[in-house]
């Protein structure tokens, strides 16, 4: 297939936010797809080579991405950086320099997306030593048979800036009507995708087999299911509303979700975003598969950092401290741990998902021993706000962060949000009620004690109509020097030279950074703001949102992807919440 044809449909979607518009250019574009790559054509499309939980990253710097344009026009460094400097995305730059270029090449030989697919293959897979001068290489050959549109997009691959703003919903809807000629099938591939976290695959199978391929499809042991969430309740009396009569109340731990895939001694651990976490955990890899009495099983657990004298649960904070490539094995024996079983989702070849929670604790309890580093999770049948209250009390004295509650005749419903499963926290010192996960998008550099860091973090929230990162508010306070230490390890690989055109901010940063780290705050109050541009004109025209003393809380919410932070529509929600209680209150 050539590669002006997904180039075309790019470059068209790019103009477009409107999601009828864009599953049009998408059905087109499938119906353009041989089989044979479809697959190929999702993953690019989400700016990917394969599924996240493969964890192939492209890793080209833009440094390089410059080198390699030079290297192919001719056009010198300099020049290509001042392109990129005025307009802040290399793509465009490309477009330009090769403009210029083309006018005096005569032959340019047609790409094909297999060849640009394989090229990047190639180059992800590259390391060591000489790995920068290949893959300057199979970029600068790519780049010499490209048009100018065609080495605007593999530049976008290849930086990881390609945004068409394509929520996998849209592609399955396209899929469902491209494949099924109805919009309505896009149930059944769903089914398929949240069992399996591999939307390229669904679609091979779709175009291979059809729907019945698809309805057929199984849980692939060793490929992550995308996990069930759960909504928030503030006080039991919510709960009981929406729970009914009897329920199942569980500890909440404050550690590490982790998905567990097991057959004899092989076991690979995935994090709530997917992404194999089995490196950071050594002692699980090693301990788990005594506890297991099944041929193979899907589990999944809250890792918890635990006091080894008192057995208590120690914060999430502590687990950080596992999250390093080298000397591994120290932050073992310093930090060590227990594996909290909540759910089994897969046992001896067949899928649980189906079982109501009832069935699935009790099988999980059947096949699953527990010793000293594999538990249960506490559990209790709750009916009425003074078990719920026993409970939670008896949970926050142990170290956790509150309950969660569980209907026990429901199934486990992969990759949804709903209130089958609510969560019921501790109330923070923060008149919110819960805390906010938002994105670092700038730093300040500190003074005094804090010099040598980023003293003040300037934070946003996610825009998902527009796939952006709005500002928000900045913080200063709650950070430990450990923290301004550790953060700013973490934060100054991220940092940019432009700043990257997802973040919505007017503020001056001292430095921008990529937006990719997601840490937790709480805050007082949330307020109209003429500067921030979160929310912006939704609730006011003019206006954005902003957070009233903002506070670290200590916690990085390293698991959690940008797209994966409290979301405007969540602040709206919050902010009318606050107003509905001052109104309230002013009743009283
Ligand atoms: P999300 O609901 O999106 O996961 P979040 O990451 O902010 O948001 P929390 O508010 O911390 O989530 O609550 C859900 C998380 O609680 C789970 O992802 C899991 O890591 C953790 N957890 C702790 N104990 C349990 C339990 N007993 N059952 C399910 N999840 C638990």
């Amino acid at each position: 297939m050539e590669f002006s044809v997904l180039a075309d449909a790019f470059n068209k979607m790019e103009s477009t936010r409107k999601r009828l518009e864009l599953t049009q250019y998408l059905v087109e574009l499938f119906e353009k797809t041989p089989q044979e790559v479809i697959s190929k054509i999702v993953y690019l499309l989400q700016g990917k080579l394969r599924p996240d939980f493969e964890g192939i990253e492209l890793g080209v710097a833009e440094k390089l991405a410059i080198r390699a344009i030079s290297k192919s026009s001719g056009i010198p460094i300099k020049k290509i950086e001042e392109e990129y400097r005025k307009g802040g995305d290399m793509g465009h730059a490309a477009t330009i320099i090769l403009e210029q270029k083309t006018q005096t090449t005569f032959l340019v030989e047609d790409i094909t997306v297999e060849r640009v697919y394989e090229t990047l293959f190639k180059i992800a897979k590259l390391e060591g030593n000489r790995s920068q001068d290949m893959k300057m290489k199979y970029i600068s050959s790519l780049l010499n048979d490209a048009s100018p549109l065609e080495a605007s997009f593999i530049l976008k691959i290849l930086l990881g800036t390609l945004r068409l703003g394509i929520a996998e919903n849209t592609v399955m809807d396209a899929l469902a009507i491209a494949f099924s000629g109805n919009k309505e099938n896009r149930k059944v591939l769903e089914h398929a995708y949240n069992v399996s976290s591999d939307l390229g695959k669904v679609a091979e199978i779709l175009a291979n087999d059809g729907l019945e391929g698809v309805e057929k499809f199984k849980i692939i042991l060793f490929n992550p299911i995308r996990p069930m969430l759960a909504d928030r309740v503030k006080s039991e009396q919510e709960a009981i509303e929406k729970m009914g009569e009897e329920f199942a109340a569980e500890y909440k731990l404050d550690g590490e979700r982790v998905q567990l895939h097991i057959e004899g001694d092989k076991v690979v651990l995935f994090s709530r975003s997917l992404e194999n976490i089995s490196s950071y955990y050594p002692d699980i890899i090693e301990k788990i598969p005594k506890a297991i009495q099944a041929e193979n099983i899907i589990l999944e657990a809250e890792a918890v950092a635990v006091n080894e004298n008192t057995g208590e649960f120690l914060p999430f904070q502590e687990l950080m401290h596992r999250r390093r490539k080298y000397k591994i094995e120290k932050a073992v024996t310093q930090y060590p741990i227990t594996v909290n079983l909540f759910d089994i989702l897969y046992c001896n070849g067949k899928s649980c998902l189906e079982l109501d929670y009832k069935e699935r604790r009790e099988k999980m309890e059947k096949v699953v021993k527990e010793d000293e580093f594999v538990k249960h999770i506490p559990m209790a049948i709750v009916k009425n706000e003074n078990d719920i209250e026993d409970f939670f009390e008896n949970s926050i004295n142990a170290g956790s962060e509150g309950l969660m509650l569980k209907m026990l005749d429901k199934p486990y419903q992969a990759g949804s949000r709903g209130s089958h499963w609510l969560k019921l926290k501790r109330e923070y010192q923060n008149e919110l009620g819960d805390s906010l996960d938002l994105v670092v998008i700038g730093g300040f550099f500190g003074k005094g004690r804090r010099t040598g860091s980023y003293g003040t973090l300037l934070l946003a929230t996610y825009e998902e109509d527009e796939d952006t990162f709005t500002s928000i508010c900045k913080v200063g306070t709650g950070f430990s020097d450990e923290d301004l230490d550790q953060l700013y390890q973490i934060l100054s690989p991220k940092v940019t030279i432009k700043k990257n055109p997802r973040i919505d901010s007017e503020m001056e940063a001292d430095v921008w950074f990529e937006p990719e780290l997601v840490i937790e705050v709480v805050a007082s109050e949330i307020t109209l703001s003429p500067i921030h541009k979160a929310a912006r004109d939704k609730v006011r025209k003019g206006a954005g949102l902003a957070l009233r003393f903002p506070k670290f809380t200590g916690k990085m919410r390293v698991e959690k992807m940008a797209e994966d932070a409290s979301t405007n529509e969540e602040i709206i929600t919050l902010y009318q919440g606050q107003k509905k209680v001052a109104h309230d209150k002013s009743l009283m």
